[in-house]
């Protein structure tokens, strides 16, 4: 009696095994949307609450978004201060998640925000530019901070479902062996761009990860959004920044104010490069990881070619 009990609990956690629910994962950073779709294949099912082209610092959750998170497993946000909100979030959702700030996890170069001067902080949209001494929360800017932010996902998914720790872990390695190829790539691309011509005028200071890989130097113009005016001193310094640097080219993003950046672009002779993805994945091509960085490099070295 005693044995028939035993293989029929064998049995038992066998069949559960096999049909394990996937983990629930909710994703407030479309980075780590991608990422964890990438790491858990078809035995997580993901929600992406911020979705491509949304401003994540300044995300409201809709009641729908609501109940996702209180039925998820696993909340995944950017983490540093990019999502202002979370930790009011959290303790509102009333779920059983686990929430992991991946950022917070990563071992990342001290890149710091630069202050905001003369009352920038009016009406900006950006919560994590209020220190002087925050650390830069737009890591996924570096091909090998993602990588680290790979290694986080696989771990919080094997400990949610042990079952299948190897099926993440083989799905893991293959994105990295991906993830190491566009590094290769974008690291080539940039190789054909000459050093003193690697100068970034954004709209955002969103890109410090990536200068800091590439050898970049960034003039920002931080504060500039569609919601924050700057001031004509700053506009003006930037200006002679870019005439005095020979700035080639300036880029946008779809937030920022179009007025500005053409009067810059009048003022110094400097061409618009184009659109940067700066928080996040955009549409279309643009909608993957891999995309966003393609689009990204690619659209930075023509233009200052
Ligand atoms: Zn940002």
């Amino acid at each position: 009696m005693k044995s028939i009990l035993i293989a029929f609990s064998v049995l038992l956690s066998l069949i559960s095994t096999m049909w394990a629910a996937p983990v629930k994962v909710a994703s407030l950073s479309t980075i780590l949307t991608d990422v964890v779709r990438e790491v858990g294949g078809d035995k997580v099912t993901v929600t992406g609450l911020v979705k491509p082209g949304v401003d994540p610092h300044d995300f409201q959750p809709s009641p729908a978004d609501l109940k996702k998170i209180a039925e998820a497993d696993l909340v995944l946000a950017s983490g540093l201060g990019m999502e202002g909100y979370l930790s009011k979030l959290e303790t509102s959702s009333g779920g059983k998640a686990k929430w992991i700030e991946v950022g917070n996890r990563l071992k990342l170069p001290p890149l710091k925000l630069a202050h905001e001067e003369e009352g920038g902080e009016k009406g900006h949209d950006h919560h994590h530019h209020d220190g002087e001494s925050e650390q830069d929360p737009h890591w996924f800017h570096s091909i090998a901070n993602v990588s680290q932010a790979v290694t986080v996902v696989e771990k919080a998914l094997s400990e949610l479902s042990p079952a299948d720790k190897a099926y993440f872990a083989k799905r893991a390695a293959d994105y990295q062996v991906r993830l190491e190829a566009l590094a290769k790539w974008a690291k080539l691309q940039v190789a054909s761009l000459p050093r003193d011509q690697r100068k970034l005028v954004t709209s955002h200071d969103a890109f410090q990860y990536l200068a800091h890989e590439f050898g970049f130097t960034i003039y920002s113009i931080a504060g500039i959004s569609s919601q924050d005016q700057p001031s004509s001193k700053k506009i003006a310094d930037l200006i002679k920044t870019v005439k005095v640097q020979k700035v080639k080219a300036i880029f946008f993003e779809t937030t920022e104010n179009p007025k500005v950046i053409s009067e810059i672009t009048r003022e110094t002779g400097a061409k618009v490069g184009g659109e940067l993805c700066a928080d996040g994945l955009g549409t279309g091509a643009m909608g993957t990881y891999e995309g966003m960085i393609r689009h990204n490099i690619t659209t930075i070295v023509n233009a200052l070619k």
